[in-house]
């Protein structure tokens, strides 16, 4: 089906090519062709890639084609940065402008003003040379440079050339410093007129990026088409586009206004969707979007970054007196919304911070702290005071103590601590990409000019598409591992598994990370997840701009008892907070005490770091910013003695970037050399404390359909009838599968659901395999599925449309598992009595069944300790290169 504003868009890019006369070339035969393919799907056509930008050379040196035609390419349609085709681009103008090739439609000017349009990476050496050519080719260079502010250590190249005296290096230096790269830039209007497009309710990022299109997020437009599709009130979802194209012939830019506004993960395609639709197209740029305004009476705390990162402006505020098509003027410095040419005021907010207006300002928070950077380096070269163009975040008095993030988030800025609501950058030690988000990622870090990753280790997964692959996936499996290598990180391979299940095993104690995945969420040190485009910073820069969020405590006290699960616990958390107040189910007027927070967890100092990430992880469903757990030293210890002996067996096995992998096991060495923990001061103050006694948990909580934060103790919901069931996804690790196992081998029938297990990695199917379990499952009829996120993402195999399902994946948003499917989250144990039952037990019913697997309790609760297996300690059994061991010194001093 055409959809209205995208058929016009492509229509508009059609018709700036030039209309299809007579075939003229082969390269533009086949381009038009596929302008009209993708009309067809009323989209605009896909950036040139590097044969495409080749063949466009070629056409330029010779044209056979209308100039206009090939003009409107080069400029418009090549991506910019360190893409393949940038470097085509660059390398072609490069030589137009030394006059090693001839162009009649480009003369060495314009080769000179179009390197100044491609933002950074594979252009820049070439403008910088340029500042040593005669008369107005170095005066374009320079013009070009002022505005490029991602040069990175060509800074210094200029900086040198000034110091001998250029005139123009020197005035490029002058306006780095002068900030004119952000000065001349429209500042962030008082009064902004917008028609809002309201979506009622909760929008979490799979209705905005939904997980079965996951394949076509890297191609913008194309993924836009899938926003909004799944039916709901007032919203057109078969013509999204449409209904939006009729929406913008008030004449004014759309806003998203929506109650709760994008829960769920990092994807940066979500905010990619909306921007396609409400943002502005970027000069030289080709198929991307930036600014618009999103409006939500709460918006998720990584969407909420996203968003900066792009350029809109995200505002909180109340949008009960919001309607679909409504026109109203925000006042963002006033803090007010009013409805269009009239007083009535609609809402009163305030903005997140002052420096928002600066970020809007720059095009987005990720541009405007590159920039600020480069101004601050200039400035010193120059002798100069600090810049006071920019706003100063506010610096809120320092707490009479810090919590354990604080600390944790302190010491990655070299600092005792960082207060809440204080601006810092702490080092990301950690780095984590999954497959469905790493295209995007790889296309950020080309757009940052990234040829090598200052994060000191970068890892990227392939869980959530190597069991049923796209071909686009196939393509990302064969390409993407080279990319990440070349740049020092770590690749693992299709089959390996779970991203989180891999990543928290190369982490090291107390450090701070991140990951474009929002279960990123480390059980030893913390991460905050992003979207892709942070990720990409973090990785490429080695740090991450963080507003330090306020803490909620969350302190377990008593005894674990009979039967109850860590799986109980993770339920607990917001089942205690609804009983307290703090969360409601209900969306209108939503309250989440965790929003945005950090999600800090004691009382549990004994668990296992496996265990642990089951508390950390779900702290994704509580759209808390990110979670800290108080561990004893002693599992940290066990954890990262096994840990060294996988990275080494993953050097022995071929995995790379072996310098890293190495790196990281010297760093785990010293630890254990003096394994001191961080501990969050008594006097360390938090928004909330919530005390949970472990004594009052007698039967199992799960979350009903199709909520995460909709708790229900068994008993609520006992009796419902089950139609299939997954044991799988992040929140998993062996000891659920030998349960179930158990449980189900107890029984010794075929169960009356549809059961699916997936273990998170091949290391745990290899071990269950060994231990008899594989056996034991397919006796129960189980489907058996390949290590790796299966079920949870909802992208790749899924359950029968309407089925009433009893998961342990992460969340359970509607459509997420199967179309209208309902989705109970719960534990492995309870998820196999259900299985075996067909229906949800009573607690009874359930703690007699768990009786039945107490006995062998340290059997089935043992996890993989890869110092104590044989095929692993042989491998790793080699000696460090000297080479990493020394990096790793230099890092700890
Ligand atoms: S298992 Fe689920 S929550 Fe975990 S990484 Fe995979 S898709 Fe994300």
């Amino acid at each position: 089906m055409l959809r209205g504003s995208a058929t016009r868009a492509a229509r508009g890019a059609r018709l700036a090519l030039a209309p299809r006369a007579r075939a003229l070339s082969a390269f533009r035969d086949a381009y038009l062709a596929h302008v009209e393919e993708r009309e067809q799907v009323g989209i605009v056509p896909k950036p040139l890639d590097a044969a495409q930008t080749a063949a466009l050379v070629e056409q330029l040196k010779q044209p056979e084609d209308p100039p206009e035609f090939l003009l409107e390419l080069l400029k418009e349609r090549v991506p910019p940065g360190v893409d393949e085709a940038a470097y085509v681009k660059a390398s072609f103008l490069a030589a137009l402008v030394k006059g090693d090739v001839k162009s009649p439609l480009v003369d060495a000017k314009e080769a000179m003003r179009l390197l100044g349009t491609m933002q950074g990476g594979y252009n820049v050496a070439a403008l910088v040379e340029g500042l040593e050519l005669d008369g107005e080719l170095a005066q374009i260079a320079a013009d070009a440079l002022k505005t490029t502010t991602l040069v990175f250590d060509a800074f210094h190249d200029v900086e040198q050339l000034a110091q001998a005296g250029n005139a123009k290096a020197r005035e490029v230096m002058e306006s780095w410093a002068n900030a004119e790269w952000f000065t001349g830039r429209e500042p962030l209007q008082e009064k902004i007129t917008v028609t809002v497009f309201k979506v009622t309710g909760e929008t979490n990022t799979d209705d905005l990026s939904p997980a079965p299109d996951a394949w076509s997020r890297p191609d913008i437009p194309l993924h836009a088409l899938a926003m909004l599709k799944n039916p709901r009130d007032g919203i057109d979802h078969d013509d999204v586009a449409g209904q939006i194209a009729g929406l913008k012939e008030q004449g004014f830019p759309l806003a998203y206004v929506g109650d709760v506004v994008g829960t769920g993960s990092s994807r940066k395609s979500a905010t990619n969707s909306v921007l396609w639709y409400m943002g502005d197209d970027v000069p030289c740029v080709p198929n991307k979007r930036a600014g618009s305004v999103c409006i939500g009476g709460k918006i998720a705390p990584i969407f909420f970054n996203t968003m900066e990162d792009a350029g809109a402006l995200p505002l909180e505020m109340d949008v009960t007196q919001m309607n679909m098509g409504d026109v109203i003027d925000v006042y963002p410095f006033e803090g007010v919304a009013k409805r269009h040419g009239t007083d009535e005021v609609l809402a009163e907010f305030s903005m997140k911070t002052n420096v928002i207006q600066d970020e809007v300002r720059a095009g987005g928070r990720i541009p405007l702290i590159i920039g600020r950077g480069l101004t601050a380096k200039a400035r010193a070269s120059l002798g100069m005071e600090p810049s006071t163009v920019f706003q100063v975040p506010g610096s809120p008095e320092a707490p009479p103590g810090y919590t354990l993030a604080q600390k944790m988030v302190g010491r990655a800025c070299g600092v005792d601590g960082v207060a809440p609501g204080v601006y810092c950058e702490p080092l990301m030690t950690t780095v984590g990409s999954q497959d469905t988000t790493g295209p995007m990622t790889r296309d950020e870090l080309k757009d940052l000019a990234c040829l090598g990753f200052s994060a000191d280790l970068v890892m990227q997964s392939f869980c959530h598409t190597a069991a049923y692959p796209k071909p686009v996936d196939v393509v990302t499996h064969a390409t993407l591992p080279d990319f990440i290598r070349t740049r020092g990180g770590v690749s693992l391979r299709p089959g390996d598994g779970i991203i989180h299940s891999w990543l928290n095993r190369m982490l090291l104690p107390d450090t701070v990370g991140t990951g474009g995945d929002s279960h990123t969420r480390f059980p030893v040190g913390i991460s905050f997840p992003a979207g892709s485009g942070l990720v990409a910073f973090a990785a490429a820069t080695g740090v991450m701009p963080l507003d330090m969020p306020e803490s909620v405590l969350v302190r377990f006290t008593g005894d674990m008892q009979p039967g109850i699960t860590l799986r109980d616990l993770v339920h607990a958390i917001p089942h205690a907070a609804i009983q307290r107040g703090l969360l409601t189910v209900e969306k209108q007027g939503k309250k989440n005490v965790f929003s945005g927070r950090v999600l800090e967890i004691e009382g549990l100092g004994h668990l296992k770091c496996e265990q642990a990430f089951e508390l950390s992880d779900a702290s994704a469903e509580r759209s808390a910013a990110g979670c800290s757990i108080k561990l004893d030293p002693e599992p940290v210890c066990e954890y990262l003695r096994s840990n060294i002996v996988m990275l080494k067996w993953m050097v022995a096995e071929g995995y790379g970037d072996a310098r890293t992998l190495q790196r990281r096991v010297a760093r785990m060495e010293q630890f254990l050399e003096n394994p001191e923990l961080l501990e969050a001061d008594a006097n360390a103050e938090y928004a909330e404390v919530i005390e949970i006694d472990l004594n009052e948990i007698k039967e199992p909580i799960l979350c009903a359909p199709n909520d995460p934060d909709d708790a229900r103790t068994l008993s609520d919901v006992a009796g419902t009838k089950i139609d299939e069931v997954f044991l799988g996804s992040c929140m998993t690790n062996i000891g659920h599968f030998r349960a179930a196992g158990k449980l189900l081998d107890a029984d010794g029938g075929v169960t009356p659901t549809r059961l699916w297990i997936s273990p998170p990695t091949r290391m745990d199917a290899a071990q269950l395999t060994e231990e008899g379990y594989y056996s034991i499952f397919g006796k129960a009829g189980a489907r058996m599925e390949m290590p790796g996120c299966s079920l949870c993402m909802g992208n790749q195999a899924r359950v029968a449309d309407a089925a009433t399902v009893v998961s342990t994946s992460t969340r359970n948003f509607p459509n997420r598992l199967g179309k209208g499917a309902n989705v109970y989250l719960a534990s492995a144990e309870l998820a196999a009595v259900a299985a075996l039952k067909g229906e949800l037990p009573t607690p009874q019913e359930y703690l007699d069944a768990m009786k039945t697997i107490d006995p062998t309790a340290a059997d089935t609760y043992r996890y993989l300790n890869f110092d104590q297996l044989p095929e692993f300690t042989e491998a790793a059994d080699f000696a460090l290169d000297a080479e990493a061991e020394d990096e790793a010194k230099a890092i700890a001093a």
